[in-house]
């Protein structure tokens, strides 16, 4: 299998690692939105959210945890947001489940507070109680 981030875990492709353990292997991304840009990543291969391990997915969440301080601590940085893309439509690039931490600061002047530069419209509390439904219908 040709994933980027399978060579990345192996050694194969070099990387700039932060923190790793046996599952997981947290290094900075290549095209960084803002200083200490990284991703988390499972060593082993899943594609996304959908097949991936929850053990697995729940060390991410944790150690994404620990790094987001760390970044906080040593880069100054004001905030972090998350960034976890599933599938081609949502912008997933690398098809190795990763989350993406982006350190954010003061006037870094991403466009990536809430929904960039979409408002979306307020919705009718009937029409969402009527999707939770179909959603919890299966
Ligand atoms: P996605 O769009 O799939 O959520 O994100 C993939 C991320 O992987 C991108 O932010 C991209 O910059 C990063 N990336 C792609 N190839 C490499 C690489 O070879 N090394 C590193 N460190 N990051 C990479
Ligand atoms: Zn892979």
């Amino acid at each position: 299998m040709d994933c980027i981030f399978c060579k990345i875990v192996k050694g194969e492709i070099d990387s700039a690692k932060i923190w790793e353990d046996d599952d997981i292997l947290v290094f900075l991304d290549i095209n960084p939105v803002t200083k200490g840009h990284c991703l988390v990543v499972s060593k082993k291969h899943f594609e996304n959210i959908f097949d991936i391990d929850e053990e697995i997915l729940k060390k991410i969440i944790i150690v994404s945890k620990s790094v987001s301080l760390k970044i906080k601590n040593s880069l100054g940085a004001d905030g972090i947001r998350f960034s976890q893309s599933n599938g081609k439509i949502a912008g997933q690039v690398i098809f190795h489940f990763h989350l993406h931490i982006i350190p954010r600061y003061q006037d870094d002047g991403l466009l990536m507070n809430n929904w960039g530069n979409e408002s979306p419209p307020k919705a009718n509390i009937e029409d969402l109680k009527s999707l939770a439904e179909k959603i919890n219908s299966v």
